[in-house]
């Protein structure tokens, strides 16, 4: 045979081979660290699969992201293109940076206790105004009546009152109501050779993709690699929405097609974040409150589907803190439905309603762990006890 045509030959299997082993090559990386990452899309629907085995299957296919017109090969230098990173802010203090967001609820829950406090004669009528105070700042009427009870009680041992002695005491009543024996820490440790998995749900509008994408700056902060899931499949606005906090920070986003199954893409959110052995994996979910039946079916079904890969970590609530009971009542539904292992607050910047963090720890039972006091991106701060109570002090 011809040389030149043996050689050519073996080239050309040389090439194939090469190509398959490139093929089949775990896909194992750590996540990107520039934005514009691409989105990953579910390869197929979960519902074929959710009840096999996890093994086997790529994540999905890379797509470059929306309105992208880049093309890397044109001989443009991609380097410059690339948009710079923003820095999250460090977690530590930012209850304090953000304290005089809660200005409203400083004036009316905590101020106006301490002025109430300060009179000279306690009466019947300035304890019933006290109780006032506290149920228009959403503590809830059994909670407020029960701490009443417990300041009077107080401050008839108290005797006579400066207002050093009152600010002392109402501190150390409120730090008692809002707790301080609950473990208010996320799990967002890697463990058992797999990422953190914390699934975020509660009623739209509430705030919860915006949550996921200040948490995952949190954690990006914290230096974690996050890979976020867009279980909201139902708006693309909220798909796309999560995919741009993401980028923002480098973090990449698995999402599926619009109005596909919500379920598929907690999987392969999770799924993906084992593979390129993420941190943390955060899923944002979808809150329509169209029946509880359906909720409870969709979110069981998200809940399940991901826990084929092992438990998850964390189920954060999400609740804005300006709806106050009718908060209350939908948040009792989602507690019913998966449980929930911590509790976010948003919108507390600028309500006078900062007594719902009492009322609704009371009613479900779980800490407050993360409250937001802003539409900035880094306006999500850690629950702290002392803190808070001494920003409504003011
Ligand atoms: P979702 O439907 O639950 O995912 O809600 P979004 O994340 O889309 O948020 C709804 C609106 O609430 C947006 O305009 C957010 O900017 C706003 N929001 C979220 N968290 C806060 C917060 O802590 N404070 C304020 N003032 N607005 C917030």
């Amino acid at each position: 045979m011809d040389l030149a045509l043996l050689l050519t030959i073996v080239i050309g299997v040389l090439v194939v081979l090469a190509g398959s082993a490139a093929l089949l090559a775990p896909r194992r990386r750590r996540l990107p660290s520039t934005p514009g990452e691409p989105a990953l899309r579910g390869a197929s629907d979960v519902d074929d699969r959710a009840d096999e085995d996890s093994s086997g299957g790529g994540v999905g296919t890379l797509e470059l992201p929306r309105g992208s017109t880049v093309d890397l090969d044109d001989g443009l230098d991609a380097a410059l293109l690339e948009p710079t990173l923003e820095r999250p802010e460090p977690v530590a203090g930012r209850l304090v940076r953000l304290r005089e967001r809660l200005a409203r609820s400083q004036s009316s829950l905590g101020r106006g206790l301490l002025v109430l406090l300060a009179r000279d004669r306690l009466d019947e009528d300035t304890w019933e105004e006290i109780e006032e105070v506290l149920i228009t700042a959403d503590v809830g009427v059994g909670p407020s009546m029960e701490f009443v009870a417990g300041l009077r009680k107080r401050v008839q041992v108290l005797g006579t009152r400066s207002a050093d002695d009152v600010r002392a005491l109402l501190r150390a009543e409120l730090i008692a109501a809002v707790g301080t024996d609950a473990d208010r820490s996320l799990r967002i440790a890697r463990h058992d050779g797999r990422p953190a998995v914390v699934l975020v749900v509660g009623v739209n509008g509430t705030g919860k993709t915006t949550t996921v994408g200040k948490l995952a700056r949190v954690l990006v902060a914290e230096d974690k690699d996050v890979v976020l899931g867009a279980a909201d499949t139902f708006r693309a606005a909220a798909a796309d929405q999560l995919q741009t906090w993401g980028e923002r920070v480098g973090v990449p986003t698995v999402r599926g097609p619009e109005g596909g199954d919500p379920a598929s893409v907690a999987f392969d959110a999770v799924r993906h974040g084992i593979e390129a052995e993420a941190d943390v994996v955060l899923v944002d979910t979808a809150g329509r409150l169209h029946t509880k039946t359906g909720l409870m079916d969709e979110l069981g079904k998200v809940k399940r589907v991901m826990e084929k890969h092992g438990p998850v970590d964390e189920v954060l609530l999400v609740i804005d803190a300006t709806t106050g009971q009718n908060g209350l009542i939908q948040a009792r539904v989602f507690a019913e439905v998966v449980d929930v292992t911590g509790l976010v607050l948003t919108k507390l910047d600028g309500t006078a309603k900062g007594g719902i963090v009492i009322a609704v720890q009371r009613e479900l039972g779980v800490p407050v762990k993360l409250i937001g006091l802003g539409e900035g991106a880094d306006d999500l701060a850690p629950f702290e006890t002392e803190a808070f109570v001494d920003a409504l002090l003011g």
